[in-house]
């Protein structure tokens, strides 16, 4: 069994801080100010933070509520640099030029707390695109090595969540480094990895060990925590084992309901920025004279210039395609290449997108339109 310890919930704020001294510590909160729930550095807002309601402080602490964005910012930020180059010419031989590189790799300690549980399962997803194969992503690796997850079980479940439809649940702790289940005045902290294990020594003076036999107690009630969580769970999604899924679409690819259920479109992107599996990016060098910065930005599929070729051919000229090409991506082709679908059911998708546009529905429209 797990190593599991109770943290006093009175004791979370100075945990936190203490944690703070060594890490960078992300918090979910919401900013008054902006009515947005999100990850927010500790240090840069702990002045400003409160953590009940009652406080009158721009940013209050909410593990209740999705952030608006989703974490993978963390370790795959919107925007960075990769490296900075200059031409130099060789002062012995004028014809000879050379370039210098300098690379920039940033990758601070980092603590994610209060995390939902799709999300750890996104960045899941996320290590098995920037670190498997030949070729691994120096950048996202370091950051990644280099931070602790720290997840909170969810009993609320808000209408667009549908984790349990693609493989996930409200506590499915089994990407995270440390679980915890709020309980009574305390919090219950399940150790499930040797940096959670390491993190939880280090916090002795908040953290105290328990028994084996509430040890126990503990996990029988976290598993119907689960239970009851995803009960509560909503049933758009279509009623197709994961598993299943890839092959479904396979024989909907021409179905005529693309068209139809892509139409509304307006390529905006931001179910893709909200999104915590979409990782696709660019690469653009800002040149100035003699010397410059290449860098990386997120990109994303439902755009025209995403597929748009030097030649003016784009063979995705047309929303439709380029959105049956999302949907592949995140439940038919990653399936086929990894063994799991690329959505974790968080719903930010759904939440975000200014048309109205479900995700759930969509699938189960085109798969419909496919059934005998
Ligand atoms: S596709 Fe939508 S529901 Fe699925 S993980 Fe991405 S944002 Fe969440
Ligand atoms: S948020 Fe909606 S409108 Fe914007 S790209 Fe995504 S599906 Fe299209």
């Amino acid at each position: 069994m797990e190593t599991i310890y109770t943290l006093k919930k009175q004791d979370l704020k100075p945990w936190l801080e203490s944690l703070a001294q060594d890490s960078d510590v992300y918090v979910p909160a919401r900013d008054r100010d902006n009515s947005l729930v999100d990850f927010f550095n500790l240090s840069e807002i702990k002045d400003d933070l409160g953590f009940g309601q009652g406080q009158e402080k721009r940013y209050v602490l909410d593990l209740v509520e999705k952030t608006k964005r989703s974490p993978k910012q963390v370790m795959y930020p919107h925007w960075e640099d990769l490296l900075d180059f200059s031409y130099e010419k060789d002062p012995e031989n004028i014809e000879d030029e050379k370039i210098k590189l300098s690379v920039s790799q940033e990758a601070p300690n980092s603590i994610i707390f209060g995390l939902k549980s799709c999300d750890c399962q996104a960045i899941a997803k996320m290590d098995a695109v920037f670190g498997q194969g030949i070729v691994k992503d120096p950048y996202y690796m370091k950051r990644r090595e280099n931070t602790v997850l720290i997840s909170l079980g969810c009993d609320t479940v808000f209408e667009d969540c549908f984790c349990t439809a693609v493989g996930g649940s409200p506590y499915g702790f089994d990407h995270t480094d440390l679980g915890l289940m709020e309980d009574g005045d305390h919090y219950v902290v399940f150790v499930y990895t040797k940096k959670g294990n390491a993190l939880a020594q280090a916090s002795n003076s908040y953290l105290a060990k328990a028994d084996a036999k509430d040890g126990q107690d503990y996990k029988s009630r976290m598993q119907e925590r689960g239970r009851k969580a995803s009960e509560k769970m909503s049933s758009m999604w279509p009623k197709t084992a994961v598993e299943d899924m890839a092959e479904h679409l396979n024989k909907a690819f021409d179905a005529s309901q693309w068209k139809k259920v892509s139409q509304q479109c307006i390529s905006c992107g931001a179910c893709t920025f909200v999104c915590p599996t979409c990782y696709c990016f660019d690469i653009r060098d800002d040149k100035d004279n003699r010397q410059g910065k290449r860098y990386r930005c997120w990109d994303f599929c439902t755009s025209y210039l995403y597929t748009l070729e030097a030649s003016g051919h784009n063979p995705r000229e047309d929303i439709q395609k380029r959105y049956k090409n999302k949907v592949n991506c995140k439940y038919n082709y990653n399936f086929q290449r990894q063994g799991h679908l690329y959505c974790v059911g968080c719903g930010r998708c759904v939440e975000v997108c200014p048309v109205d546009m479900d995700i759930r529905q969509i699938v189960a429209a085109v798969l419909k339109s496919k059934q005998p």
